[in-house]
């Protein structure tokens, strides 16, 4: 749906509507500043605008679980969930945010609970609880159950009970519009609104507002083999770039170990936690090699890396879907697992092996590769959610009004490599930490404040906004009208002249130079094709038909324009971090090296109209008290 009619001005617009956007708006709906504000009878006014329908967002595809030491099968503690975390994350971590997040993460998962979602439950009525890779006891211990879960569905439950929150408390939503432009005031301290594309009327539309929330996910789509959906074309994270800003940690992806051979699909980490094991051609299980102790629920980065070691060695297995192919894969065996319970906990997990690749995961060994899953960096945050920028002097400054949250920003819990249910969480926790940071601003001054309309410094600083944002309307009213005037003579041929064809190529090419290893030679060779070939050829794409109304190439193009200056960070900050941490393993540079690079890297793109220079910056990791030492298995 959209709205009827815009506002003139919002308090805020929420960009996403997956579980960072939909808990931000209930956090700021439900705080005790907009309720009193409520009652004393000012509405605030607020949009979600999300490119698909809500219930397509891609947290909706979540399958293993969300994190949270609430202790319901075995003892846990939330100092122990922290602790893995920062262990977790290789030292990268800002270990403030990180004791937050385990700190929270019962009354988070218990206030899912309460709002709707369906859990798995114990015999005796219990949340149900799951082992997931990296999560332990003690300090690095036993492996314990943290993972709260709903069969292997989290995600699915999750989004819909978010949803039906939302449209309880009447949030009005901007379905199917794609946001282009993130507006910044004239001096870029403050944020202005957006410009958003109604995908429906093909019409540009500027939406101004007091406070943005970026909450617009991943960016999977920068590799061939990924087990994100297809929107997830880190378009917050570009559009960040694009007004200036930085990114935070960006050469940080984390490759999911068991992706489905040769789809990318997502076998959640659930099979492992449940009794999968992974083998080798000879038939070795060999994890308890890499991670004595730990084996097949060690960390996701030392999994994939395992993986590929014996792919390296000469102990893959080809598809058998493609028998003579390469043999660049491995077996998930899961013939271990008991049919009827397998069935029962994995349902998603066994209908995808079966529908996908036409095999028995209760007799057949499944073909697996690691996929690309997570991008550990983003927009850096507070805790609070409010967006800043990592200044040469060597402080943190706020962009006014502007926040993040998801797996769009970068609040430094992740580290060099996340947890497994520890997304859901961080969407769900500190988005609804921004949404209520977003009430405080809001209730002091609402847009709806009948007393201040009269209000001269007021409507002067609103004005300002709005100005901003109209300029920006207009200049990407241009943009699509050049789109939509067809190829030009320059346009390339093939595959690069439509952004199906080039997104592949960005996709193999990013594959190549990042996935799982990397060296300053990949790297440079990743630059030169973008620099080259793709970054022109995005440039030059143009729409095949005129037609502005439900026109999806045009926004396929503006995508691929976002992963082009997405790649062209991450492959910067990947050049700049000359060491190996976590899911960035540097063949040229295999140590962790504490002394230069514990540290979070800035990334910012230099203004330009040709292909642009990155700028990195390094700011300290908040180290509370747990100092950094060897990450073992
Ligand atoms: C297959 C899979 C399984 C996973 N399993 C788990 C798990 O078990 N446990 C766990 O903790 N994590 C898991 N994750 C990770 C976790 O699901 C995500 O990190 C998290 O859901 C991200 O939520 P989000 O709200 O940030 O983004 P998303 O849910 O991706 O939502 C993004 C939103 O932004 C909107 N949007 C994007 N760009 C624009 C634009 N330009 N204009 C307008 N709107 C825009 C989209 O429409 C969408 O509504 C999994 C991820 C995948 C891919």
């Amino acid at each position: 749906m959209s709205p009827k009619q815009l506002e003139e001005m919002y308090d805020a617009v929420i960009v996403g509507a997956g579980a960072a956007g939909l808990s931000a708006a209930l956090g700021l709906l439900r705080s005790p500043e907009i309720t009193r504000m409520k009652e004393d009878g000012v509405e605030p006014r607020i949009l979600v605008i999300s490119k698909l329908q809500p219930l397509r967002s891609h947290t909706g595809s979540a399958e293993g679980g969300i994190a949270a030491s609430l202790g319901n099968i075995e003892s846990d503690d939330w100092h122990w969930h922290y602790y893995d975390t920062v262990k977790g994350g290789d030292w990268l971590v800002d270990q403030d945010a990180a004791q937050l997040l385990a700190q929270y993460a019962p009354e988070t998962v218990i206030n899912l609970e309460r709002q709707g979602v369906a859990f798995s439950r114990t015999d005796d009525g219990h949340i149900a609880q799951r082992r997931f890779g990296g999560h332990t006891r003690d300090f690095g211990g036993e492996p314990v159950r943290r993972a709260a879960y709903a069969a292997d569905r989290i995600g699915h439950q999750i989004l819909h009970t978010l949803w039906q929150q939302c449209v309880a408390e009447g949030v009005e939503f901007a379905e199917e519009w794609y946001v282009t432009d993130l507006v910044l005031s004239r001096d870029g301290s403050g944020a202005a609104g957006v410009v958003a594309f109604d995908t429906h009327a093909g019409a540009v539309h500027a939406v101004h507002a007091r406070n943005v929330l970026l909450a617009t996910g991943g960016a999977g789509r920068l590799f061939h083999t990924t087990s994100n959906s297809w929107d997830l074309t880190g378009d917050g994270m570009a559009l960040a770039l694009a007004a200036g800003l930085q990114l935070e940690d960006i050469e940080f992806v984390q490759f999911h170990p068991t992706g489905l051979a040769h789809t990318g699909i997502l076998l959640s980490e659930a099979a492992r936690a449940e009794g999968g094991v992974l083998r080798n051609a000879d038939g070795e299980a060999f994890m308890e090699r890499y991670a004595p102790g730990h084996a097949d629920l060690a960390a996701r980065d030392v999994v994939s890396r395992s993986i590929m070691a014996e792919i390296d060695a000469g102990r893959g297995v080809a598809d058998p879907k493609d028998p003579d192919g390469p043999r660049d894969c491995v077996w998930l065996d899961m013939t271990g697992i008991d049919p009827d319970h397998m069935r029962a906990v994995l349902p998603q997990v066994v209908e995808t092996i079966e529908k996908y690749a036409n095999i028995d995961p209760s007799r057949d060994l499944v073909p697996i590769k690691p996929t690309a899953h997570y991008t550990m960096g983003g927009i850096p945050v507070t805790v609070d959610g409010e967006a800043y920028r990592w200044e040469d002097s060597g402080r943190r400054t706020v962009v006014d009004g502007l926040f993040a949250a998801g797996e769009c920003s970068c609040v430094s819990v992740h580290g060099a490599n996340r947890l497994g249910g520890n997304s859901l969480l961080d969407a769900c926790l500190f988005g609804t930490r921004a949404g209520r940071s977003m009430a405080g601003r809001i209730a002091g001054n609402p847009v709806g404040d009948p007393t201040a309309a009269d209000d001269p410094d007021r409507t002067a600083a609103d004005e300002a906004l709005a100005v901003a944002g109209d300029d920006a309307a207009r200049a990407r009213r241009e943009d699509l009208d050049a789109l939509l005037a067809g190829p030009d003579d320059d346009a390339s041929d093939g595959a690069a002249a439509n952004p199906y064809g080039l997104m592949a190529l960005l996709g193999s090419t990013m594959e190549r130079a990042l996935a799982v290893r990397c060296s300053e030679t990949t790297i440079a060779e990743a630059e030169e094709r973008l620099d080259d070939v793709i970054g022109p050829a995005a440039a030059a794409l143009r729409a095949h038909d005129k037609t502005a109304a439900f026109n999806q190439e045009v926004t396929a193009i503006w995508e691929v324009r976002h992963l082009v200056a997405l790649a062209d960070a991450m492959l910067a900050a990947s050049a700049g971090r000359r060491e190996s941490r976590g899911s960035l393993q540097r063949l040229d540079h295999p140590e962790r090296d504490d002394e230069r690079f514990l540290a979070h890297s800035m990334t910012r793109l230099a203004p330009a109209d040709g292909p642009a220079a990155a700028e990195l910056l390094w700011q300290p990791v908040h180290i509370v008290d747990i100092p950094p030492r060897a990450r073992e298995y």
